[in-house]
């Protein structure tokens, strides 16, 4: 469902609420269908319900100067004028942070693999090219570009051979993570199409098949009632056996989301077939941004039998002065909710940011000699000698983002900006 007024209970908005979803809309990628709109969504408390903020499109979701002007172009019903401002207002959204293009893109005798990313040694990611849209559309969507017109900013991968080449110069890469938009909304047929010759070729380093997925979520009758339902948990069988660790990288925001029929049984369905389904969510402000939701979460989470994975920070693109949460209030929300969960659910990680060098998380906000200052950590790096190394920044309730913060100690750089400075105060240290 793409047609906003084709939906049922639209009418319930004012026809101003409509007239901003359709602007925001233009920007914000939109797509529903019946299952969020009939299951998920409180229709008689829509302005605050969280599922509807999570998949249509706000006022607020862009910066007032841009929804002015975009508005003005919709009410004048100029296409060409829409889509100039479109561009620019995409544009100014940061399409691919952390450097995700520059830096992530492997190449192969020369040429560059725009279906994969390569940042950590461990682990490839695949973007299968039929697999980049999703049942819905997240609002805070950080993979926004792939759903737009523009080709210079997508990534998909469309012969599986180029996978297979790639993987056997990089006998290092442990897992492999399919990932989108969401290649769940792709054929059982076209996704063995992508796995399954990367499961015969019995690459001995390979160990682990990972598929990031929303569609419990937006479609969990992907695994119930859909025409190649059965066909699907056969695929994930059939990985299981072949001794590969299956690891279904599920998306959940709010526990609503955990609550319906539909989610519970399509969980049980996949952990039948040996699978194991670990849970990952940005923070997101309007939405989640409370630890009662999170505790709340991660109790579900485990008693249907899903893992706690990360609790992300949101990325730098898209609507991230609506979603985004300052890391220090981040982290003490993590810290709230981790207090109160047994130990089942703290195999939780967060808050962490997907940032240019690596995960880097948020571990307190200790005092130290007097200075009290943000403590940090890779717990993912793209040079993996920075795993772990604690760092430590000025403390700042208004920073959002590693960009914000200053080193704290009178550092000029953090030691990932500048290693060969680190290496050298290193060696200064040794040897006196
Ligand atoms: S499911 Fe993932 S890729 Fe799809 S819209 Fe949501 S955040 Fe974006």
């Amino acid at each position: 469902m793409r047609n906003l007024r084709d939906i049922p209970y639209i009418n319930n908005l004012s026809e101003e609420e409509i007239f901003n979803i359709e602007v925001a809309a233009r920007v914000c990628p939109f797509k529903t269908n019946n299952y969020v709109v009939e299951k998920l969504i409180d229709w008689e408390n829509y302005a605050d319900d969280p599922l509807f903020l999570l998949n249509f499109p706000q006022k607020n979701m862009l910066l007032p100067h841009f929804f002015d002007e975009l508005s003005d172009d919709v009410r004048m019903g100029n296409e060409e004028r829409i889509k100039t401002t479109v561009r620019k207002i995409h544009y100014s959204m940061n399409p691919h942070p952390a450097g995700q293009l520059k830096y992530n893109v492997p190449t192969l005798n020369g040429k560059k693999l725009k279906g994969l990313q390569h940042k950590y040694h461990e682990t490839v990611l695949v973007f299968p090219k039929r697999g980049q849209t999703c049942h819905a559309y997240c609002t805070f969507c950080f993979r926004w570009p792939q759903f737009t017109g523009y080709s210079e900013l997508k990534m998909g991968l469309s012969d599986v051979n180029v996978l297979l080449e790639y993987l056997k110069y990089h006998p290092e890469v442990t897992d492999l993570l399919y990932t989108g938009g969401d290649p769940l909304v792709m054929k059982a047929s076209t996704l063995e199409e992508f796995i399954l010759p990367v499961i015969e070729a019995d690459l001995p380093g390979l160990q682990n098949i990972r598929i990031g997925s929303r569609v419990l979520t937006y479609w969990p009758y992907r695994f119930l009632t859909d025409k190649d339902s059965k066909e699907l948990l056969g695929l994930f069988t059939r990985i299981v056996r072949s001794g590969k660790h299956l690891a279904f990288m599920a998306h959940f925001n709010h526990p609503k989301e955990l609550e319906t029929e539909e989610v519970q049984e399509a969980i049980a369905r996949i952990r039948e077939t040996g699978a194991e389904i670990r849970t990952q969510s940005p923070l997101l402000r309007n939405i989640n941004d409370d630890p009662d939701i999170w505790i709340q979460m991660w109790h579900k989470q485990v008693e249907l039998g899903c893992i706690p994975y990360y609790m992300f920070v949101v990325r730098d693109t898209g609507a991230q002065h609506y979603f985004g949460v300052p890391l220090v209030e981040a982290y003490e929300i993590y810290r709230e909710a981790f207090k109160a969960v047994s130990g089942l659910a703290r195999t939780v990680r967060g808050p962490s940011m997907s940032a240019t060098p690596g995960k880097i998380m948020i571990t307190g906000t200790p005092e130290i000699r007097g200075e009290k200052v943000i403590a940090l950590t890779m717990i993912q790096a793209r040079n993996p000698d920075w795993v772990l190394k604690p760092f430590f920044a000025e403390y700042n309730r208004s920073a959002y983002w590693i960009d914000d913060l200053t080193p704290a100690f009178d550092k000029e750089y953090f030691f990932f900006e500048k290693p060969e400075m680190e290496f050298e105060y290193f060696i200064k240290n040794l040897f006196g």
